[in-house]
């Protein structure tokens, strides 16, 4: 009998991270990490898990979004499905009706991400490998056949990108074993939430530096004197650790140049979505004014046609691919593969909730098979909600050790899902005055 899709079951999964103000920035001051949350069931009993990472409201919209996305999927021939997920994708992201809501954008684009991660997920499991060993694995030409190069292929053909990955198979084995003994490396965002209190932020950003990551961060750009102030408590913990700033869009161009200059003395490794993750010439702008601190982006970027611009444009220093956000892995390969060609690196966003989980296979993927080196490259690593995963990340001496567990890590543990399921879960249901309090502080 054909092993067919025979479920598709999504949940509502949200933290209450706001009551410590867990990943407070200057955009989202009281954020509660939430999971769209996707298991696909096989009728042979395999399983695929997938999410899109939201801070709260509208985790239903985006729940609803994946929902619609169900026909396309149930009922479906699995060998055919994971043997082909280029045309998966181009199915999902290219319905008629449904790409009126994007395209390539928004809630409707995650919910394609998130099916596609879970196809992926399934794919990895059924061939007992990691996402990152399947990927390293997989013949180029399946790799280039994922990749829509429709929008793409003025900046990388799909020639070019076999012949990035055909080059890449030179040292892969050494690269494979290098990964397995030493892992991939990190930088903490812990240290550096804009909620913290002084002796926090010191004794976090003390303990970064002496767990061995490569970089802290700070989120910035709400007050100028309370940065400098911030960052020279962080720069006198860690001495000559990089430091990375992240002002998560909070400002326009001329105020973005005139801020991170403002912040010049603590020579900052990077500014992160210094403004809109949609202005492409604004970026570019900002990076000449603000050279040799590096300009970084993407956790907002909506797809691989804006990433293309990014680069073209020489707009950023760093590519920072977000698991959830674009198409699934499908269009982080297109990105990843255009980063090489363009020789920008490429450090993913990975605060929230499993981030860290999906993107490391992705960074993992990208050493081993596309750039060849961990030079400048690092994964942002949270220590935050790990321990609601079935294979959490691992972290030693600040790096990543490689996951050897088949499938993308995305899988939660079912008690987690119960417990934290919204509105229902224990978690939101006691005590009962919890969500009320966080939506009265957000306004704030
Ligand atoms: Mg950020």
């Amino acid at each position: 009998m054909t092993n067919r899709i025979t479920g598709f079951h999504t949940a509502d999964v949200r933290f209450p991270t706001s009551r410590h103000r867990d990943g407070s920035d200057a955009l989202n001051p009281f954020p509660d990490y939430s999971a769209a949350y996707l298991e696909i069931e096989t009728s042979e009993g395999d399983h695929g898990y997938g999410f899109a990472f939201t801070v709260g409201r509208g985790n239903d919209v985006q729940l609803a979004a994946i929902e619609a996305l169900r026909p396309m999927v149930v009922g479906r021939d699995v060998y055919e499905l994971v043997s082909d997920l280029g045309a998966v994708s181009v199915s999902l992201v290219g319905d008629s009706q449904l790409r009126w809501l994007g395209p390539a954008k928004g809630a409707i684009h995650m919910a394609a991400s998130a099916v596609l991660n879970s196809l992926w997920d399934l794919k990895a499991r059924r061939a007992g490998l990691p996402l990152w060993r399947l990927l390293a694995e997989l013949p180029a030409a399946e790799l280039v056949g994922a990749i829509d190069f429709r929008y793409l292929r003025d900046a990388l053909t799909p020639a070019e990108a076999l012949d990035i990955l055909e080059r890449g198979k030179e040292g892969k084995e050494e690269r494979v074993g290098d990964l397995l003994a030493t892992g991939f490396p990190a930088y903490t965002t812990t240290p550096g939430w804009l909620g913290y209190d002084d002796e926090k932020l010191a004794r976090l950003s003390l303990e970064a530096k002496n767990d061995g990551f490569g970089m802290i961060k700070l989120k910035v750009g709400l007050d100028l004197d309370e940065d400098r102030r911030r960052l020279g408590i962080a720069r006198a913990a860690v001495g000559d650790l990089p430091i990375g700033i992240d002002a998560n869009q909070a400002w326009g161009v001329a105020e973005a140049i005139d801020w991170v200059n403002g912040l010049r003395e603590y020579e900052p490794y990077w500014i992160e979505e210094p403004t809109s993750p949609d202005d492409i010439l604004g970026h570019a702008a900002v990076r000449r004014a603000v050279s040799p601190i590096r300009v970084a982006t993407g956790e907002h970027v909506h797809n691989a046609v804006m990433f293309k611009q990014l680069l073209q444009a020489q707009a950023v220093d760093v590519v920072q691919i977000d698991a959830c956000r674009v198409g699934g892995v499908n269009e982080n390969l297109a990105i990843l593969l255009m980063a090489k060609k363009f020789g920008v690196a490429v450090c993913p966003h990975a605060g929230g909730v499993g981030l860290c989980e999906l993107v490391q296979h992705l960074s993992m993927f990208d050493y081993v098979a596309v750039s060849g080196t961990t030079d400048g490259r690092m994964v942002e690593y949270v220590d935050h909600l790990h321990e609601h995963f079935v294979d959490p990340v691992v972290i030693r001496d600040g790096r990543y050790v490689a996951p050897t567990t088949p499938g993308m890590s995305a899988q939660l543990r079912p008690e987690a899902v119960l417990e934290y399921l919204y509105p229902s879960g224990p978690a939101w249901v006691s005590p009962p005055a919890a969500r009320s309090g966080s939506d009265a502080l957000i306004g704030g």
